[in-house]
């Protein structure tokens, strides 16, 4: 591929705070942002040269976005795959569309990282309420129910101890196909980040150690420690290869929990990644300007990590009204998304600080 020159027009599907920062990486590198996003609180328009309002289904705004931009990608990864078929040949799209369709079913994503080695927690599908039992008896208990499909930061999630438990959860998770998952003892959670090119080079950023709270990522720390350390190598011999299975341009996620018995598989995002946020101050090149810079054929930029620890933390829900006093915080980094509402659980900015 021949790189984009400056001035281009970058498509943007989504509207959240990660094409935000996209977008803010776009225009350093000379790039116009178009975002398109169906009605909401669309954060990234208020960073891009252009927006369409629109709903994902609606074929013509789409063609129209299409010509208007040189290249596409996605900050969201449940947009639905089969409108964007149709501008497939209008414009080139990273990564493929694929890699949607795979992150998007936890049942086809898990299989597709097992075909290739990968290990993952056991599971059993539940495509029907009567299932239910069955998929958790072959889990065994305590276990974790998800919905197949739209789940994300914990949404769509009940976790069961007994089977005598089980006669709300169809309900409870929101009454749609479940994967019932063994529950994982990982000693800590971690992330593999990278960005594959156009001609398929792949780099890494340091693994930070994640910790979730209620199903939402709390904080990004590095150094991870030991244990992630040592599991790291393999956990990205097992994201490189699902990227190259893939032929993935951008920047592609891996979540995994590091376990006595290795690296376990949880799940994919087909984009940059909340655990990634750390890299704007904390690494050589950030993950939105490693994306920019391979969706556009550009050459990668170093992911090396700039600083001895690093600690990024989310702001949810009411964390952001603490913003003027983190700003008095010479080592904070504070990074606020503009969003209209801070509902409980909603991300509404990010704190990272480095320490030399
Ligand atoms: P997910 O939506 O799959 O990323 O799950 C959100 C969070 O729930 C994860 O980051 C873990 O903290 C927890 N979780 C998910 N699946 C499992 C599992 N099989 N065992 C233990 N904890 C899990």
């Amino acid at each position: 591929m021949t790189a984009l020159p400056p001035g281009s027009t970058i498509g943007i599907l989504g509207g959240g705070q990660l094409g935000r920062m996209l977008a803010m990486a776009a225009a350093q590198l000379g790039y116009r942002c178009h975002i398109y996003a169906p009605p909401g609180d669309n954060i990234a328009c208020e960073v891009a040269a252009i927006c369409t309002i629109a709903e994902y289904h609606d074929l013509a705004a789409l063609k129209d976005f299409a010509e208007s931009c040189d290249v596409v990608t996605f900050e969201f990864e449940n947009v639905p795959v089969d409108p964007m078929k149709s501008i497939i040949g209008l414009v080139p799209i990273h990564p493929p569309l694929k890699a949607l369709e795979v992150a998007q079913d936890r049942v086809v994503e898990k299989e597709f990282v097992r075909k290739l080695g990968g290990k993952t927690a056991a599971f059993a599908v539940a495509r029907t309420e009567i299932e239910v039992e069955d998929a958790v008896a072959a889990v065994g208990t305590p276990a974790i129910l998800k919905t197949i499909r739209m789940g994300y930061d914990g949404k769509g999630q009940v976790r069961v101890s007994a089977q005598s438990e089980l006669a709300s959860a169809w309900r409870r998770a929101g009454g749609q196909p479940l994967i019932a998952e063994a529950m994982v003892r990982f000693e800590a959670e971690f992330s593999i980040i990278l960005v594959r090119g156009t001609d398929g080079e792949i780099r890494y950023w340091d693994s930070s150690r994640n910790v979730h709270e209620d199903g939402i990522l709390a904080t990004s720390c590095l150094p991870s420690g030991p244990l992630i350390e040592s599991q790291q190598v393999a956990a990205r011999k097992m994201a490189g290869d699902v990227a190259d299975a893939l032929d993935y341009v951008g920047v592609f996620t891996a979540e995994f929990f590091a376990s006595a018995e290795g690296p376990l598989f949880n799940e994919i995002a087909p984009r940059v990644h909340n655990s990634g946020h750390w890299t704007i101050e904390g690494a050589e090149t950030s993950q939105f300007e490693n994306h920019i810079r391979a969706i556009c054929g550009l050459p990668l930029g170093s992911t090396a990590t700039i600083a001895d620890r690093v600690e990024m933390q989310n702001l949810i829900g009411d964390d952001g009204d603490r913003w003027v006093q983190l700003l008095g915080d010479p080592a904070a980094n504070v990074h606020l998304y503009g969003k209209a509402e801070a509902r409980a659980g909603r991300k509404i900015g990010h704190v990272t600080r480095l320490y030399r």
